[in-house]
C-alpha cells in the first residue's frame, strides 16, 4: 500500500526505532509512547487489520506474538506487561495496517477499560 505509514516504516521509506527486523516483520517503538516501554509488532505484509487476516497469515500473526514478547521483556517489561490490537472505527484502530501493541514498564498499569 503506497501511501501507508507503517509500509513505509517496514521498507524503510521512513525512519523508526527498530527493535527487530526479519523477513516478515518488524518490532518498532511507537512514536508516542502511554508507558515507559511501547512497541509496535508489524507484519511487513499490508493488512489493513485484525479483521482482515487471512489463514496464511497465522503464522506471522504467532510470530508477531512471540517476538513482541520476547522483546517487551528485554527492554524491561520483567513482570508483566500489555497486548493490544485495536481493530476498526470501534476499536478505534489508528493506522490500517495491523499492529501489536506491546504496553509496559516498571508500575503497574490502570485498568484496559472502564466498567
Ligand atoms: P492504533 O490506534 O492501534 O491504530 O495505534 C496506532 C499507533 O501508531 C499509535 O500509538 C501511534 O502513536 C503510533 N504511530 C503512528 N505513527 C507512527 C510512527 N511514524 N512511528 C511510530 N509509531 C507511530
Ligand atoms: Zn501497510
Amino acid at each position: 500500500m503506497s501511501d501507508c505509514i507503517f509500509c513505509k516504516i517496514a521498507s524503510g521509506d521512513i525512519p523508526a526505532k527498530k527493535a527487530f527486523e526479519d523477513d516478515d516483520m518488524v518490532v518498532f517503538h511507537d512514536i508516542n509512547p502511554v508507558a515507559p516501554v511501547h512497541l509496535l509488532a508489524i507484519p511487513k505484509k499490508h493488512i489493513a487489520s485484525l479483521a482482515d487476516a487471512e489463514p496464511a497469515d497465522a503464522l506471522v500473526m504467532g510470530k508477531l506474538l512471540q517476538t513482541g514478547a520476547r522483546l517487551a521483556v528485554e527492554q524491561g517489561c520483567t513482570d508483566g506487561f500489555r497486548t493490544l490490537i485495536n481493530t476498526g472505527r470501534v476499536g478505534r484502530q489508528e493506522v490500517y495496517h495491523l499492529h501489536i501493541h506491546f504496553v509496559g514498564g516498571p508500575d503497574v498499569l490502570p485498568p484496559m477499560l472502564k466498567r
